[in-house]
């Protein structure tokens, strides 16, 4: 097999706060930032203490020049692990303040998109976050004006945050609006257990489900998923890190494969789960033997399922060819 860094790679699930190289947060805050600061601790005890180490990088994107170079930043990494194309994801109502507002912060990052690819080579498209715990309102307008950029650097909404203490019942308003103005969209459900939120997710016209993992433990909605053609975002070093399962050789990568479910393997935060895909793709074939043909089959899941425009995706899947090397 290849070397696993060379394969070619797509990361659809990457959220840009949690991604931030050490090096972008030490010079945005003029200082040396910990380890223990960024990353989540190897014993952390549930997405809530994982979600505690975002405050810092959020921080570090509260102007236009940091959110451009923040995008930057990250293309540059994703070019280091030959990453080819990237859905980079952040949720803009944190950046938003008396002198920086909703144009001004997708302009940035749509401009820090452009000249990642000028730079590096490297595609990729924005998702806008709502966040559970935003007021309806605050989600809304954000929505309402990231969806005038829709193909043009934008690709898709998300809702991202505390999925346990704010289930999908509570965005009705958000997936109607998201139909409505026809944006594609993809949910962070059942990354806590909670099969419900999955289900009222693809209820709602989710094309995708971020993480999603307790599916497996309802066949029927399995079913549901396979016939719909709804793509599972997984994010296995995450995944384990929350809790969301108890050992890695427990992740149930495979059960997906084996059923026919549209599953791709992501990073979620690069620098807070200190991973790469290298290191995702590496996890996946040792622990969970995950052999050569399932890597291609994960790659072009990825392309399929990506919110890509079709020359980006007609790019990818000529790419499919370096792994049969
Ligand atoms: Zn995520």
């Amino acid at each position: 097999m290849n070397n696993l860094k060379d394969l070619p790679k797509i990361d659809l699930h990457c959220h840009l706060d949690g991604s931030l190289s050490k090096s972008f947060i030490e010079h945005c805050l003029k200082r040396n930032v910990s380890a223990l600061e960024l990353t989540a601790p190897s014993d952390c005890a549930s997405l809530a203490e994982y979600l505690t180490k975002f405050d810092l990088p959020i921080s570090c994107i509260q102007t236009r020049e940091n959110l451009k170079a923040a995008v930057i930043d990250l293309l540059r990494q994703a070019r280091e692990d030959n990453i080819l194309y990237m859905e980079i994801r952040f949720a803009p109502t944190l950046s938003v303040n008396a002198s920086l507002g909703y144009k001004d912060i997708y302009e940035a990052v749509i401009e820090g998109a452009n000249e990642g690819l000028k730079s590096f080579g490297v595609y990729s498209n924005i998702i806008i976050c709502a966040m559970r715990h935003h007021t309806k309102e605050q989600n809304l307008e954000m929505l309402k004006i990231g969806r005038e950029y829709l193909g043009n650097g934008i690709c898709a909404l998300d809702l991202a945050g505390d999925e346990a203490g704010f289930p999908n019942e509570l965005f009705t308003y958000l997936f109607e609006e998201a139909r409505r103005l026809d944006m594609p969209f993809t949910v962070h459900s059942g990354e806590c257990g909670s099969i419900n939120n999955i289900k009222l997710a693809v209820e709602a016209g989710a094309k995708r489900i971020g993480h999603g993992i307790c599916l497996v433990n309802d066949p029927a909605l399995m079913r549901l998923c396979k016939e719909k053609n709804i793509g599972f975002e997984l994010c296995p070093t995450s995944n384990y890190q929350t809790k969301a399962v108890k050992t890695i050789a427990s992740y149930p990568l495979r059960n997906f494969l084996d059923f026919g479910i549209i599953a791709t393997v992501n990073t979620d935060n690069m620098t807070v789960s200190d991973t790469t895909m290298s290191k995702e793709y590496e996890l996946i074939t040792q622990k969970l033997n995950i052999a050569k043909d399932e890597l291609i089959q994960l790659y072009e899941n990825s392309i399929r399922l990506s919110f890509a425009n079709d020359d980006v995706k007609n790019m990818l899947y000529k790419t499919v060819k370096d792994y049969e090397k």
